[in-house]
């Protein structure tokens, strides 16, 4: 059934071809006519009494949260909201705001989270893109939905999730049928690129994804699954930290974004919560390493560890094991245009190569690597990362420049869609990729092509840098610059204690190429992050020009 892209020498076997850089690996899964919304529904009929939902000393079971979700779906449709149309949850991060996503999906609209400490301009702007009509809203965040909606000159209807929950409207399902190619939600962007783009995902999309997180992360304990729910609301991992254990049984335990910085609170809640998944980004990875280098403890139940959102460092790997032998790490990639992660690469132990790659392809997910003009390149060629599938989101919303810009035709399958990450990578032996960076960090210098991330991961290596970034400086004097940020040291005494600039210059002036050697090293205390919690490149290279 696959007709597999000929990619000239070849590195795999055909089979090793089939099953990671086209995706038939990992269970076969039903995407024609069930939702997440059926396997939710299907554990409140088998396990109503479980515990759903987790936070602080808020607990609900999987009836309670069903019937919250409920309301808001008939308080939904009551209001008009009919299939696809794009309803905003502007609430914080609390178990009311889990029912009213679940509440969006079941009415068949199309959730988009906003934070409620966005500026109104900010909201309007998201909710002018995405046309919006209906909002919910929580009396802290009221206002600011008002106020985003009087900007954009078409009010929308802004309805109120705990008078729904006071009100009469029945808790019963509403049963509303939804299509596995319908819409589910939009994410924004950040806009590190930009202006920010909505990017809209499907139900089937949406559901091949849960299901391979619930296979790499080996979810199958029902009920004694608990997955912690960290990320932002507007970031799309938010989704599967509280979808994913609510397909099997298990529960999510909303941790607020404060209690994160009180490092060991965070972990006595991991313990006492018999929480068995975790998701963070890389650089709290590093936060919570240090901690517990310092404070070494077991860690309960925790099983997996996944990490996402930017490159995962060797170091951090290392360090990981090095305390926890027996809890595995998952390194996750993806997009959000693409349904979130695409690619998982599941370590049980530091792996043999010096460096950590972002995995195989998830099922249903085809993986190719491109030249600029959509070739394959050869297997093992550093090339663009693409994907197609299931996986691939219906683009921006109202927004067919960009949309055209990135999602494509895959020139390999007829009649098929295919995503441009903009990520560089190349295919390594048994079907994994290294990430190589990002495309618009791909510079030539002197006419040497320059991948930024070879660099990054370099200077990672010298002993006590903790994180590393390199930016491209375009202004000053007309040349471009490569220049370097790192943060690290330990602040004890010793020739290794202080990793300083000229140390990281020769370190990498002995492991690179001249050209590769950035003109400018910056030690900072930390580097500066964005609201997902990735290295604000935008921000280094802003910074860059004033230094
Ligand atoms: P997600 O929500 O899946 O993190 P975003 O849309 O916020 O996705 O960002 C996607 C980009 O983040 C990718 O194109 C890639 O550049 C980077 N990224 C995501 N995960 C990883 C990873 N595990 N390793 C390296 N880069 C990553």
């Amino acid at each position: 059934d696959v007709s597999a892209p000929h990619h000239g020498r070849s590195l795999l076997s055909d089979e090793e071809v089939d099953t990671h850089l086209y995706g038939l690996a990992g269970p076969r899964v039903d995407l024609t006519d069930r939702t997440f919304v059926d396997h939710f529904e299907d554990r409140v009929r088998e396990v109503p009494d479980a515990v759903a939902a987790v936070h602080g000393q808020v607990r609900w079971t999987y009836r309670e949260l069903d019937g919250r979700a409920n309301r808001v779906a008939h308080a939904l449709l009551d209001a008009g909201v009919r299939t696809e149309d794009v309803v905003a949850v502007v609430m914080d991060r609390t178990l009311d705001w889990i029912a009213a996503a679940l509440g969006v999906f079941k009415a068949g609209g199309v959730y988009l989270p906003v934070r409620p400490d966005f500026p109104a301009d900010r909201v309007a702007a998201q909710f002018s893109r995405s046309e919006c009509a209906f909002v919910l809203t929580e009396p802290g965040s009221a206002t600011l939905a008002r106020k985003a909606g009087e900007l954009t000159g078409r009010a929308p209807t802004v309805l109120s999730v705990p008078e729904i929950q006071a009100s009469g409207v029945s808790d019963a399902a509403p049963r509303v049928p939804i299509a596995p190619g319908q819409a589910a939600y939009i994410y924004f962007t950040s806009g590190s690129t930009g202006a920010p783009k909505g990017a809209m995902c499907e139900h089937a999309g949406m559901l091949n994804h849960l299901h391979m997180k619930l296979d790499d992360m080996e979810m199958t304990n029902g009920t004694a699954e608990v997955v912690t729910q960290t990320a932002s609301q507007c970031f799309d991992i938010s989704l599967w930290q509280f979808a994913a254990p609510l397909m099997v049984g298990g529960s999510v335990r909303v941790v607020d974004t404060d209690a994160l910085l009180d490092v060991a609170g965070f972990l006595d809640e991991i313990v006492t919560g018999g929480v068995t998944v975790v998701q963070i980004v890389p650089s709290y990875l590093e936060v919570l390493l240090t901690h517990l280098e310092q404070h070494p403890r077991p860690l309960g139940a925790l099983r997996t560890v996944s990490v996402t959102g930017e490159a995962l460092k060797y170091e951090l790997v290392q360090r990981w094991f090095a305390l926890y032998p027996e809890i595995k790490l998952v390194n996750a990639y993806g997009a959000t245009e693409v349904s979130d992660d695409t690619m998982h690469e599941v370590l049980d132990r530091v792996p043999d190569r010096d460096f950590v790659t972002v995995g195989r392809s998830l099922r249903n997910v085809n993986t190719y690597v491109l030249d600029q003009d959509l070739a394959l390149v050869p297997l093992g060629s550093p090339g663009e990362i693409a994907f197609s599938g299931v996986c691939v989101g219906r683009g921006y919303i109202n927004d067919e420049e960009r949309t055209r810009e990135a999602f494509v035709p895959d020139p390999f399958r007829d009649g098929t869609r295919m995503y441009r990450t903009g990520d560089f990578g190349r295919w390594l032996p048994e079907g994994r990729i290294e990430y190589l960076g990002r495309r618009d960090e791909q510079v030539k210098i002197r006419g040497f092509r320059i991948e930024i991330g070879e660099i990054e991961n370099k200077l990672l290596a010298l002993t006590r840098v903790r994180e590393a970034a390199v930016v491209i400086d375009g202004t000053g004097d007309g040349q471009r610059n490569l220049v370097a940020f790192f943060s690290g040291g330990d602040g004890g005494a010793g020739p290794d204690a202080e990793p300083t600039t000229e140390r990281a210059r020769d370190f990498l002036a002995g492991l690179l190429p001249e050209y590769m050697v950035p003109t400018y090293f910056h030690r900072l205390d930390r580097l500066p992050l964005t609201e997902n919690g990735k290295v604000d490149k935008k921000a280094l290279i802003r910074l860059a020009g004033t230094l």
